[in-house]
Formats: structure tokens, C-alpha cells, sequence
């Protein structure tokens, strides 16, 4: 079922959410871009005349309650977004709740506490670290068939079940994917983000545009070496950049000075390298290379041959001739991916390799290639640089979309798409 082809006319719609926002020490909202983001699924379902329950996680509780994990602090955000009041239960379990659910009336709108100050939520126990191994294996037991009624006793909330929390979507949690077995086909939806998020990871997984290009950047090899093992089968072209770049050009001999390396996975670069070259994919890494004497925006700097480093200096960015190269790979593409900045971007000093790949894309996307941002710092970075309007598409989940990408697939994704 899609949510456009639903009328929620009188039906409980229980839609869970990512209102996982950052807040300060006041518990003030800093950024309430996620929150934002599911307005268009819950006002569809006001509209309809739907009755909305609304349901999130916030932040990593330890234990119920946990006050500072509360979900209170958002109503009122959340209702100046909606423009509705939003009512809110203090548990999302209980009779008092159960009430509240009852007593909703058509357009109205109810948000739960925090699903994950119950333990069950995740399916993961909460033990003290003395625990023995017999405990932490009882605990687990117990907590995986309490996970399961916890995802019944939420469905028996509602009439109908719609995911809209694409960030969370690689948790096989009891609110993300558990639950929607209790809810058959024409009763279970993503919501708009969600919708929205799938199919950008489609287009670029299936059948993408071609010339398809990765652009791979952030500090270390070992983080990435799935979502590389699985692109190295999909794209034509694979810039490598940010701070894995050293580690590749010490496997091939050059000189790193005292850039950032994983020694361990030098062997790793070099299979890498020959399984580029066996799959035909264009592997396009940096020839050039901004160094600096210190890890600091104030360093002094210079320009030099990316294995030509000298000691007591270290690659921040790719140099000037690396950016074009990298720019011009771009700009003839027709499906781009862009994960990690090409340098110590927080250090202003050190930005212009990332705003350089950053613009080749916009013009790229101007020129109908279909561009996708996705992980934490590539989407600060378009955000840093105004550009983020001008992608295709900037997601919301960094590691959801990321296990998307390495090719697995997402348990809230598969519990509504079967
Ligand atoms: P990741 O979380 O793996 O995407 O890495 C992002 C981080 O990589 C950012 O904080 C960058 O500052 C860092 N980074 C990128 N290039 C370098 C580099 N040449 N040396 C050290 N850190 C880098």
C-alpha cells in the first residue's frame, strides 16, 4: 500500500518516526531537520482525518524513565509544525496510554514517550557489566520474546502501520520492523521520507544512469571496505579521497610522511586496486596533495606530489590538480554518490577539495545526473557550502543508508516491502 493511495479517514495510523533530534544541555532543540522531514506523511494523515500516534526513539536510555532521553521537550515543536496539539503519553505502554489512544478523535494526533526506554524496543538486555555469561544469555532469550509482544501491544494500537524513519531502517527493532507482521499488505506503508530515501538508494543501485561515480572520502579504509567491495561491482568510476588516499599510496610504495594510515590494510588497498582493474572500474585517486607541518587550520602549508610527502608533514586535502581531475570525472557523469570529504574539511583551510567535487556535482546535477549525498560529513559539507538544494537528494540516515549501500538489505525496509 503507499500512503497516497490510503484514506485515513477515522483509522489509528501508528507512524513511526526518527525525532531523534540534537539538543543542548537545556534540552533545547539545535536542529530540528529530522523533525521537519515527517511533517509531510503525519499532516497527509490529519488531513485524511486520520487519528495519529505518533512514535520515536530519542538518544541511547539506559533506563525507564530516563528524563533526559524524554520526548516531552518536542510536543511543542512538533504541534507548531503540524499545527495541531499534540497530546502525550507519558509510557508508551499502559492503560493510561491505551486511554488516550481510545479517546482520539478524528485529526487528532497523540505522541509516545521515548519507545527505547523500554529494553525491548532494541531487543537488546540491560545487564550490569558483572554479569555472567549464563545471565547475558537468559537476559537475551527474555528480551527477544519480549520484543516480539512489545511490537504486538504497539499494533494493537492501530488500524494501520506506517514506517516513516528510513534512519533507523537497519534496526530490526519492535517499532521499525518487528511490528509490521502484525499488519497485512494494504495495512502497512512507508511514509513519504522513507518512500522518498528508497528510492534514491534504487536509482542508484538498479540500473543507474552510466557513467556511474563514487566518490569515496573520509578518514579510514577500514570503515568503508564494504560499501567500496560492493560499489567496485556497480560504478564505472571510483574516486578514492580524504584521509584513506594515504594508506593507498603507501601500499604502492609513494611517500606519506605523517599523513593518516592503517598500516594493517595496506595489503587490503592493493586487492582493492587489482579488483578495480579486473571489474573495469575507472579507480581515479589524488595526484597531488595539500600538506601541513601540523593537524591545525593555523599550519603552515604547501602543494606537493601525493607521494612525495616529507617527513614531519601530512596530507589535509587534495591539491589543486586532483581537484580538477576529479571535477572533470564528475561532470561526465550521469548517476554520482558522494560519501566523505576529500580533506579535513572542519578546518576552513583545508575545504577546497571537498567544495570543488561539491560544485563539479551541482553542475553535473544541472546537467541531469541524478546525485546522491549521504553519510554524517558529506552532508555537513553541503550544508557548510549552501549546495545541499542543488543534489539530487541528501539523506537523512547516515548508517542506514550506508548498509544500503554495502548491499544489504534494511529489516524496515523488507518488513513492509515483503
Ligand atoms: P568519515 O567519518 O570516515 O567519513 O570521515 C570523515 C572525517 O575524515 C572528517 O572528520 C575529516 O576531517 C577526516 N579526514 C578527511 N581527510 C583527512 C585527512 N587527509 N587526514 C585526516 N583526516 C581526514
Amino acid at each position: 500500500m503507499t500512503l497516497d493511495n490510503f484514506n485515513f479517514k477515522g483509522k489509528k495510523a501508528f507512524v513511526r518516526v526518527d525525532f531523534n533530534v540534537p539538543m543542548d544541555e537545556n534540552q533545547k532543540i539545535t536542529d530540528d531537520t529530522r523533525i521537519r522531514a515527517a511533517m509531510p506523511t503525519l499532516k497527509k494523515i490529519i488531513a485524511d482525518g486520520g487519528r495519529l500516534i505518533i512514535a520515536s526513539h530519542m538518544g541511547r536510555p539506559k533506563k525507564n524513565p530516563d528524563s533526559k532521553f524524554s520526548l516531552k521537550v518536542i510536543v511543542a515543536r512538533v504541534s507548531e509544525l503540524l499545527g495541531v496539539d499534540v497530546k502525550f503519553a507519558n509510557d508508551a505502554l499502559g492503560a493510561e496510554t491505551e486511554k488516550m489512544i481510545a479517546e482520539l478523535k478524528d485529526g487528532e494526533a497523540l505522541l509516545l514517550e521515548n519507545l527505547r526506554f523500554y529494553a525491548e524496543e532494541e531487543g537488546k538486555p540491560r545487564l550490569p557489566e558483572t554479569a555472567t555469561e549464563e545471565e547475558i544469555a537468559a537476559a537475551k532469550k527474555e528480551v527477544k520474546e519480549g520484543q516480539k509482544e512489545l511490537a504486538k501491544k504497539l499494533a494493537s494500537y492501530a488500524d494501520v502501520y506506517v514506517n516513516d524513519a528510513f534512519g533507523t531502517a537497519h534496526r530490526a527493532h519492535a517499532s521499525t520492523a518487528l511490528i509490521a507482521d502484525s499488519f497485512d499488505a494494504d495495512h502497512k506503508m512507508f511514509g513519504y521520507l522513507m518512500n522518498k530515501e528508497v528510492s534514491a538508494v534504487d536509482t542508484l543501485m538498479d540500473n543507474p544512469a552510466r557513467p556511474f561515480t563514487a566518490i569515496m572520502g573520509g578518514s579510514k579504509v577500514s570503515t568503508k571496505i564494504e560499501i567500496i567491495e560492493n560499489l567496485l561491482t556497480k560504478v564505472d568510476n571510483l574516486i578514492i579521497a580524504g584521509g584513506m588516499t594515504y594508506t593507498f599510496v603507501k601500499a604502492q610504495g609513494g611517500k606519506i610522511g605523517l599523513s593518516i594510515c592503517e598500516d594493517d590494510k595496506l595489503d587490503l588497498a592493493l586487492e582493492i586496486i587489482e579488483k578495480a582493474k579486473k571489474n573495469n572500474v575507472n579507480l581515479v585517486m589524488a595526484v597531488d596533495a595539500k600538506i601541513a607541518d601540523a593537524f591545525s587550520n593555523d599550519a603552515n602549508t604547501d602543494y606537493v606530489a601525493v607521494d612525495e610527502i616529507p617527513e614531519g608533514w601530512e596530507g589535509m586535502d587534495i591539491g589543486p590538480k586532483t581537484a580538477e581531475i576529479f571535477a572533470e570525472v564528475i561532470k561526465n557523469s550521469k548517476t554520482i554518490l558522494w560519501n566523505g570529504p576529500t580533506g579535513v574539511f572542519e578546518f576552513e583551510n583545508f575545504t577546497e577539495g571537498s567544495r570543488a567535487v561539491g560544485v563539479a556535482i551541482v553542475e553535473a546535477t544541472k546537467n541531469g545526473a541524478f546525485s546522491l549525498v549521504g553519510g554524517g560529513d558529506s552532508v555537513a559539507c553541503v550544508n557548510k557550502f549552501g549546495i545541499a538544494e542543488e543534489m539530487s537528494y541528501v539523506s537523512t540516515g547516515g548508517g542506514a543508508l550506508l548498509e544500503a549501500i554495502e548491499g544489504r538489505v534494511l529489516p524496515g525496509i523488507a518488513a513492509i516491502k515483503g
